[in-house]
């Protein structure tokens, strides 16, 4: 306990804080804790609402310039120190500026005694914002008071939820509107949040247009729904009155501490992050919940997208084609097959086409990776062709390889480098995604032509089947897909509709390919509307190029 005797008295202290003043950004005080007089640097009183440097009744004053919400917390601590159960003063609450604004302070001190009684608080206060953890826009803390907060909570087990909230697209509303305009909706939007929060809860303002509501006493992810409702509703209000001079939308997303074990400030970041960047993945101005299983599903396609691009950059290694016989049925031979591509690592184990085909489309990879199908496959065809001469492999091109490569020319070198003739390939494209009128498309469309190159349709039947289609892509081959061939092997009014179908494709000069196939009774039905090809485990399934050839050339 330090007494003030020998210390300077308090007009000294006053000289000091005026000669130090004009050297600082923090405001130094001193407090006489008995006579409820305070003194504080000269700058302090320039900036926010505090009367004049020095002042009695000091704790009336503190009305003037505290914010009313953080009044009971100051004069709590004050009593604490008055009733001697505290010699230190750290807290951070907000003082209003002079236009009204809260400013986030920070504001540390230590009690002197005189013959054992308190006689003085005495410290410095600093803004936060100032050291980055608080930002002055919109009167909120910083991510940085927040890691301060639950740092010094961390023997505890937290319950309650976080709530992460961001503007829809609010990039956009800062290029056309300008930043100043983007300033103010940050601050109206700070506005309609802290409207909603509950006194025991805290608002923070994360990076750029986000914000984070911290509840900490408990309550459930119904009730953070319920606050998102209510703040969206707040958000539509200010929007309406403000004659929809500006309209934005915000997403959310809500972790429930409970759910988690692992209670540092980063984990916690990175999942609320991730429950927001979920909400804004979707249709955006909505709300979603954090579940475990989404985030390791997040976590795995993270991971396999580096392992794939990995791979990619290793020679394409874990890559691997197979090959699906397709069978000329009116011949009753074997007169292609499908290329289907395969991955496999030690990390991943094999993993299926339809899972890792999107991350490649998602990641651009896809065109190596193309490229590297479209030569693999051309080499097992030149293999092929050695046995069956007019054997045809067909290869998947994705439309990112149309949109964003030259894959056109990827194919015709191909055909060049294996000295094949265009015919000994069928370029598959599903009918899902394609998109008729762009230029690139076009472009592939007709230098296939020129070429003499043959495309399928691929998965007919599983989009908005357009017949409108069959016109503009004049395809060699209509694949139907095996989701159909199942409804029309399992009613009759999809049985009929495929038998039409069978008739059409006859009509406009094309082939039919019936995919999926199983068994010697679903072939004797298909059979009757007569298809020019079955592809199907019935006849194989899908395997490398040796055991293709082992299984249905040589041995055959
Ligand atoms: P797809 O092009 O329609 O290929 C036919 C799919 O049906 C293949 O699945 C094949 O294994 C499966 N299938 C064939 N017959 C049967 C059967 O009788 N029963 C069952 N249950 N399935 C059968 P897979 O190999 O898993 O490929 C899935 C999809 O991935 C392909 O559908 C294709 O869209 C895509 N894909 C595969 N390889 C490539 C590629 O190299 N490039 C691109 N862009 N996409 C590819
Ligand atoms: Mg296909
Ligand atoms: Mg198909």
């Amino acid at each position: 306990m330090k007494d003030s005797k020998g210390l300077i008295n308090i007009e000294q202290f006053n000289d000091i804080i005026d000669i130090l003043n004009p050297c600082m950004d923090n405001y130094l005080y001193i407090m006489d804790i008995q006579n409820d007089y305070y003194s504080i640097s000269e700058s302090a009183v320039e900036r926010f609402k505090i009367p004049a440097p020095q002042f009695s009744h000091a704790n009336d004053m503190f009305h003037k310039f505290v914010h009313p919400d953080d009044i009971p917390m100051l004069s709590d601590d004050l009593d604490q120190i008055m009733s001697e159960l505290k010699e230190e003063h750290n807290l951070q609450y907000r003082w209003l500026d002079k236009n009204d604004n809260p400013i986030w302070i920070n504001c540390r001190g230590r009690v002197i005694f005189e013959e054992n009684m308190p006689k003085y608080l005495v410290g410095c206060i600093n803004e936060i914002g100032r050291t980055q953890k608080a930002d002055n826009d919109t009167g909120l803390l910083k991510e940085s008071s927040l890691q301060h907060e639950l740092e010094s909570e961390s023997s505890k087990k937290l319950s309650g939820f976080l709530l992460r909230l961001g503007i829809d697209n609010f990039k956009e509303i800062n290029e056309n509107r300008g930043i100043e305009y983007g300033d103010m909706i940050l601050k109206k939007t700070a506005e309609c949040i802290q409207a909603v929060t509950l006194p025991d809860q805290k608002t923070y303002k994360l990076i750029a247009d986000e914000f984070l509501i911290v509840d900490m006493t408990g309550r459930s992810v119904e009730k953070a729904q319920m606050q998102y409702e209510l703040i969206r509703q707040n958000i539509q209000h200010f929007i309406e009155s403000n004659s929809y001079d500006a309209f934005y939308t915000i997403s959310g997303g809500i972790i429930s501490l409970d759910d988690i074990s692992e209670q540092t400030f980063s984990n916690l970041m990175k999942l609320s992050e991730f429950a927001l960047s979920v909400a804004k993945r979707g249709q955006k101005n909505t709300c979603y919940s954090y579940v475990n299983d989404d985030y390791r599903a997040f976590l795995r396609r993270k991971s396999l997208i580096n392992t794939l691009r990995h791979s990619v950059h290793h020679n394409f290694q874990g890559f691997i084609t197979y090959y699906q016989p397709i069978m000329n049925i009116k011949e009753q031979r074997l007169t292609g097959a499908e290329t289907l591509l395969r991955f496999y690592s030690e990390e991943t184990g094999m993993v299926s086409p339809v899972e890792f085909i999107p991350l490649l489309e998602e990641t651009g990879l896809i065109i190596p990776v193309g490229k590297w199908v479209i030569s693999q496959a051309m080499s097992a065809c030149k293999e092929l062709q050695k046995t069956i001469p007019d054997f045809t492999v067909s290869i998947n091109i994705s439309y990112i390889q149309v949109l964003k490569s030259n894959v056109l020319n990827d194919i015709l070198k191909g055909l060049k480098k294996y000295h094949l003739a265009p015919t000994s390939i069928q370029i598959e494209l599903t009918e899902s995604g394609l998109l008729e009128s762009d230029k690139s498309f076009i472009n592939f469309r007709t230098g296939l032509h020129d070429n003499g190159i043959p495309l399928s349709l691929d998965d007919f039947g599983t989009g908005y089947s357009n017949f409108h289609y069959l016109n503009t892509l004049n395809p060699r081959t209509i694949k139907i897909d095996r989701s159909f061939t199942l409804k029309a092997l399992d009613n009759d009014y999809d049985y009929n509709l495929l038998h039409h179908m069978a008739d059409i494709t006859r009509d406009i000069n094309s082939k039919l390919c019936i995919e999926g196939i199983e068994t010697l009774q679903e072939l004797n039905k298909i059979c009757r509307m007569e298809p020019d090809y079955i592809q199907g485990y019935y006849f194989g399934k899908p395997c490398p190029l040796d055991q293709f050839i082992e299984d249905f050339v040589t041995n055959k």
